[in-house]
């Protein structure tokens, strides 16, 4: 069979060798064999009917925020969820469903105009719902997964949409269960406030966010977890490696835990200096850096 004439029939947005840099905050990324945009439920279903069929490998993107893209791309199909899964709806009892296109920013800010708050800290976390979930997005003001009352998916054996309670899933810190799931949509429990109160907290929080990130370089925010008690940015700070280099990637001057990409950076040179920054903290501090970012491609 060939995938790729078939493909067009299936999805509405189609486009072959895409690169991935264009999809990925770090502008960073070798070419996917195809990307798709899917806008609708019953293009999901035929979709993932037709990659199931084809024994396809696929690779779900959201804003392509917390990821790496090694410089040879990604095999397979790489799906985006955009048109009806960039919805918002406004339920009853302060409870609000979001498409997994969503963007966090957009969210945050149509609850906060509705006097609906408690996911304020999340206004900054520039990824989409569905990106959100898998990597439990949070702030050390507040995590999405807390907030979570069911989620969307594709069950991938009946290709049929289901809804997974509380039960289903897990979250911890900056981690959850649903990496393999094809999230379609959330709803979050929200708490009712004054909408001037939740207004004046998310630009309070935007205004940090301005002052401590570098957010107008080309980053994927934190590319190491914390290790327990520790703050991965001071660590770095301390073993005087802001500013360090390798070929065009470089660790932030404003903060430590941020890896630039600033003159056309290849996943191979984010990856020497994530060695090299992991290399010198054991030896400093005898710990190990464990990545946020998410490596993948070949
Ligand atoms: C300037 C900046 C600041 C940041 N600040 C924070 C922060 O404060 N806190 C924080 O937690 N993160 C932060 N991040 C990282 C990033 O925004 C989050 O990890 C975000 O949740 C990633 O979402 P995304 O849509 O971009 O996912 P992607 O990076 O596209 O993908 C991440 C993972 O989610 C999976 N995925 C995406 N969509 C779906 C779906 N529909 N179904 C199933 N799986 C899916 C992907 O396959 C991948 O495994 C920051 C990034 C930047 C650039």
């Amino acid at each position: 069979m060939d995938w790729k004439a078939e493909l067009p029939a299936i999805a509405p947005v189609v486009k072959f060798d895409e690169p991935m840099r264009e999809h990925t905050t770090f502008r960073i990324g070798g070419p996917a064999d195809a990307y798709v945009e899917i806008l609708t439920m019953d293009q999901a279903k035929g979709f993932f009917t037709f990659v199931k069929r084809a024994k396809l490998p696929y690779f779900l993107l959201g804003w392509g925020s917390n990821l790496l893209v090694r410089d040879g791309g990604i095999r397979g199909i790489v799906v985006r969820f955009r048109g009806e899964f960039e919805k918002i709806e406004f339920l009853e009892d302060r409870r609000v469903r979001a498409g997994a296109g969503v963007r966090l920013p957009t969210l945050v800010t149509e609850c906060a105009e509705r006097g609906l708050g408690g996911d304020e800290s999340l206004v900054g976390v520039p990824g989409t719902v569905g990106g959100a979930l898998v990597m439990n997005a949070g702030t050390r003001d507040g995590e999405i997964g807390p907030l979570v009352r069911s989620i969307g998916i594709i069950d991938e054996e009946t290709l049929e949409f289901k809804r997974l309670e509380r039960k289903d899933f897990h979250f911890s810190y900056r981690h959850s269960n649903l990496e393999k799931r094809v999230i379609l949509d959330v709803e979050l429990q929200l708490l009712a406030g004054s909408k001037v109160d939740i207004l004046k907290r998310v630009r309070e929080f935007q205004r940090r966010r301005q002052e401590t990130q570098p957010i107008h370089t080309y980053n994927v925010g934190s590319t190491f977890k914390n290790p327990p008690g520790r703050y991965v940015a001071q660590m770095i700070e301390e073993a005087g490696l802001k500013g360090m280099r390798h070929g065009g990637a470089k660790v932030s001057e404003k903060h430590a835990n941020f890896f630039e990409n600033e003159r056309d950076a290849s996943a191979r040179d984010v990856l020497a200096l994530v060695q090299e920054v992991q290399a010198k903290i054991r030896e400093r501090f005898g710990v190990d850096l464990e990545l946020e970012m998410k490596v993948v491609g070949e």
